[in-house]
């Protein structure tokens, strides 16, 4: 099975995708609508985010085993340390390298309800990323990302700390990192300077989501610790109520976004795609990631 690291080069930009493990039928006929979308135009790999509870967990590893086994796509089952003692994430990662999974998101995770709430370790389990780096490491030879945020994690107390215990995770084995959203390219790139300040140049992705609605602009705002940068307010702000314009708008930003970040060589964007694939790709037409399958509209 394919890295994810085998699949980014130097020197040209590439893309990724996340997805969610589906609740109902229709969400599953959805998530396949949109991978069987975004197949054809050859991503470096896709995602899957694993959930807080039982049944979530086994649609992530049933998801992510099917795109493996049905699909010319390579896999990334993301894995978090909530509720689970050592022995289940082996039991987990197992489960994965069964599926033929070899690309593992190894992240803390949150306490299920309250994301901010305080963090209870399992007794016999994880309380730091790092940890499950070194864990999927052990279980087998997969290919590890790490999660990097550059608003800070909201639980960091500053800058210097935040950087420190990143640099941790990545040095504990991480072949690559993949960062939360953002709006200004400037503050991915000063995370990435301060991880390559430490010596740290393993691949660093920037998380992207491409701007469709009011709800999506709200949902990034809420998920990485950032408020809408002015010169963003100031285009959309007008349109809330005009759903194909403030659409046409945010697509656009997301756009002009994505050229800077190819234009300072990231390795990938990775897009964070709500299970839909219509965003994505028309971001990925703009941008030519995919000439010879899609042409910019
Ligand atoms: C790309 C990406 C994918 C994600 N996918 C999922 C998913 O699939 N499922 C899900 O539930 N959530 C997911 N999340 C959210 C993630 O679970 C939360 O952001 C979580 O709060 C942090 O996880 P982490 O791996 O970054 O934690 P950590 O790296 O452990 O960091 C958590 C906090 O602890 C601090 N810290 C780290 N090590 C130490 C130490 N030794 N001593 C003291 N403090 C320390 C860090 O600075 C940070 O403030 C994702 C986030 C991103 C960016």
């Amino acid at each position: 099975m394919t890295r994810v690291i085998d699949r980014l080069r130097p020197g040209k930009t590439v893309f990724s995708v996340e997805f969610f493990p589906a609740k109902t039928d229709e969400e599953e006929r959805q998530l396949w609508r949109a991978i069987r979308e975004l197949e054809p135009l050859d991503p470096a790999y896709v995602s899957v985010t694993y959930g807080a509870g039982g049944s979530s967990r086994d649609r992530t590893v049933r998801t992510t085993g099917r795109i493996a086994s049905d699909t010319t796509l390579v896999p990334v089952a993301h894995l978090t340390g909530v509720n689970h003692s050592i022995a289940e994430l082996r039991h987990v990662i197992g489960s994965y390298a069964a599926e033929g999974i070899t690309n593992v998101l190894a992240i803390r995770g949150d306490p299920p309800g309250d994301p901010m709430g305080e963090w209870i370790p399992h007794p016999e389990g994880i309380t730091y990323a790092d940890e499950l780096v070194r864990l999927v490491r052990e279980c087998g030879d997969f290919s590890v990302g790490v999660a990097a945020f550059p608003h800070l994690h909201p639980r960091s107390v500053d800058l210097e700390s935040d950087t420190r215990h990143m640099v941790n995770k990545l040095r504990a084995g991480a072949d690559f990192a993949v960062a939360q959203m953002f709006l200004k390219p400037e503050d991915f790139l000063r995370l990435r300077d301060r991880l390559a300040q430490h010596g740290c140049d393993q691949p660093l992705l920037p998380g992207i989501m491409p701007i469709t609605t009011p709800r999506v602009l709200g949902m990034t705002t809420q998920l990485s610790n950032m408020t809408i940068p002015d010169e963003v307010s100031a285009v959309l702000d007008p349109l809330r109520d005009d759903a194909a314009a403030f659409r046409a708008a945010g697509l656009e930003i997301t756009t002009r976004l994505c050229e800077k970040l190819i234009a300072e060589g990231v390795p990938a964007l990775h897009f964070y795609s709500l299970n839909r694939a219509k965003a994505t790709r028309e971001v990925v037409a703009n941008l030519g990631l995919a000439d010879g399958v899609l042409k910019a509209a």
